[in-house]
């Protein structure tokens, strides 16, 4: 068995796309399927995808932080009937690999995770989407581990909605089944590059973000309603809520994580204040946090 590799107090800052947050106690590259178990019997322990989704505090987060190394970064192709075709994909591969090993193969089906810079891991836990489409819309299984091992669970077990994946607490994604298909590559690969176009154009791109903070409301769309309130461009710190997309919160250069948490809670309560409406964070938050701040309060301030 390979040896654990663990790196003592990492800042968060190297690796999340905000590039904020402190010291993890732990940061342990899982390079087996057969390591996991024992190392989630810790008391305290959180998975680190591609970083591109969350957000601890400046004091960084204490236990374990797993991240799942080379083991996890594969992908077989299961079944083809000619016109059903199931992949394996290892939890730790990149989206971006990912469709461009689809590319290479010709299937179609993946193309909602274009332009999402995760793990294949944080995208099933986010169910996360674009406007063509999500990626609990092709996902067939995924191996989950929990301290008693690893257990297959089917799509239909998992309460998949809108940026919600529904993996249980507790259980680490390992790997994923993907139903895909050719038919429509050609299409496919073209709608991809027009919503490549259309997101640099739209995008704060250029700066450190996580994307979008807030999952849209039914109905509306949460970058318009923090525009609507004036916050676009509302700067606390050198985080700022940006100018281009006001659902971004962008790294203006030596933002910490204290500021980025500031930006979300202002445009939560002033949405909140102004529109009576309730945004809900897609962003995950790790850690503690000062009670005033996190978790957002359940009344406008
Ligand atoms: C510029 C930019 C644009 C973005 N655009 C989009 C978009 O269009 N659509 C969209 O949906 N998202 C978007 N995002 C957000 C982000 O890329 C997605 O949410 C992505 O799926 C997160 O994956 P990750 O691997 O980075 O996860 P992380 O951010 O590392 O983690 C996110 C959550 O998933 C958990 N997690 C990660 N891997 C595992 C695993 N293997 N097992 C169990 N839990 C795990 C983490 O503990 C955490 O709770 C964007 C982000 C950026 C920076």
């Amino acid at each position: 068995m390979p040896e654990v590799k663990v790196l003592v107090n990492e800042p968060l800052s190297r690796h999340g796309f905000w590039r904020v947050g402190g010291p993890l106690d732990e940061l342990v590259l899982v390079e087996a399927i057969d390591e996991l178990p024992g190392l989630i019997a810790a008391e305290a322990w959180q998975v680190l995808g591609n970083g591109s989704n969350l957000l601890a505090p400046d004091e960084g987060l204490r236990g374990r932080t797993l991240r799942l190394g080379d083991a996890f970064r594969g992908l077989e192709l299961l079944s083809d009937d000619g016109e059903q075709i199931e992949v394996g994909v290892g939890a730790g591969m990149l989206n971006a690999v990912l469709l461009r090993r689809l590319g290479r193969l010709g299937l179609a089906g993946a193309a909602s995770l274009a332009g999402v810079p995760g793990t294949v891991g944080g995208a099933v836990v986010m169910n996360a989407g674009t406007t063509l489409g999500e990626i609990g819309d092709v996902v067939r299984w995924v191996d989950l581990c929990d301290r008693d091992g690893v257990r297959r669970v089917g799509r239909s077990e998992l309460q998949v909605r809108y940026r919600e994946g529904g993996v249980p607490e507790g259980a680490v994604v390992v790997s994923v089944g993907l139903g895909l298909s050719r038919r429509g590559f050609q299409e496919e690969q073209e709608r991809i590059v027009h919503h490549l176009a259309r997101r640099k154009a739209t995008q704060p791109l250029d700066l450190p973000s996580c994307g979008s903070v807030f999952r849209n409301p039914p109905g509306s769309a949460a970058g318009r309603l923090i525009e609507s309130v004036g916050l676009r461009g509302h700067r606390i710190g050198d985080a700022a809520i940006s100018e281009r997309h006001a659902n971004f919160i962008v790294n203006l250069g030596s933002a910490r994580a204290i500021d980025v948490m500031r930006c979300i809670h202002l445009g939560y309560t002033t949405v909140l204040r102004e529109t009576g409406v309730r945004l809900e964070p897609e962003v995950r938050v790790l850690g503690r946090w000062p009670a005033e701040l996190w978790p957002l309060p359940a009344a406008g301030a």
